[in-house]
């Protein structure tokens, strides 16, 4: 067994769990949070608040109208009880509940269109909550498999952590220490290479023979002489 082999199998164990993680993360993420319902509760808060502001205005339009009431009423008493004293008091009190019944049918007409807007945003608002209770019964039943999911990768995780704990204790302390540094230096996460038909099978450089000897047989590790990584004869 060359010296580089059990770092070589040290590094499947840990791509592997470096995906097994990446993903349980994933899981983790669509368990917590679902777009399509995140989007749904959106779009019901949107409908809501544009139902509400519609309700606001027809409150606060018929409040307007129940003062005006109040006031046509006032002075049509005023009119019938005919305690007025001159003609001109008379001509202006009739001109003023013209005025107010006038502006109150124009309220009344509005008042209709604002409630025929209120039926409509209600009925918005009726749809956005059918979306959001769909989409939250899709996600339920979906994060029914994503448990199931979740509790495959922490057993994944286990199983490659003892693994990595069983080859971690047969290694050389200085080994593990230039696998690790070189690790987490490489992008890509690959510290050992296999090398293959000759080459560096990560950057492609074809080491000299007596390098490939010594990485065949030595008792120490040998290094790429281009990307530095730790090479290994399968
Ligand atoms: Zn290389």
């Amino acid at each position: 067994m060359s010296r580089a082999e059990p770092l070589y199998r040290l590094q499947l164990i840990d791509i592997d769990l470096d995906q097994a993680l990446k993903q349980l993360r994933g899981v983790e993420d669509a368990l917590a949070s679902n777009p399509a319902v995140v989007h749904a509760q959106v779009e019901l808060e949107a409908a809501q608040q544009a139902y509400h502001k519609i309700a606001s205005d027809l409150r606060a339009l018929e409040l307007e109208a129940h003062g005006m009431d109040d006031k046509i009423k006032e002075n049509e008493e005023r009119l019938y009880k005919g305690n007025i004293h001159t003609p001109k008091e008379l001509v202006d009190l009739q001109r003023e509940v013209e005025s107010l019944r006038h502006h109150r049918a124009e309220m009344e007409e509005s008042m209709l269109t604002i409630m025929l807007n209120q039926d409509e945003a209600s009925q918005v608002v009726q749809h956005c909550r059918t979306a959001l209770d769909e989409a939250t019964r899709h996600w339920l039943e979906d994060s029914i498999n994503l448990r199931q999911e979740r509790q495959q990768f922490h057993d994944r995780i286990s199983a490659d952590e003892e693994r990595r704990e069983a080859i971690c204790s047969a290694i050389p302390h200085s080994d593990l220490e230039a696998y690790t540094i070189l690790r987490s230096k490489k992008p890509n996460g690959v510290a050992v290479s296999l090398v293959r038909g000759g080459a560096c099978g990560q950057c492609g450089e074809s080491p000299s023979s007596v390098l490939l000897q010594q990485t065949r047989t030595g008792t120490s590790l040998t290094n790429c002489t281009t990307c530095g990584r730790i090479l290994y004869v399968g």
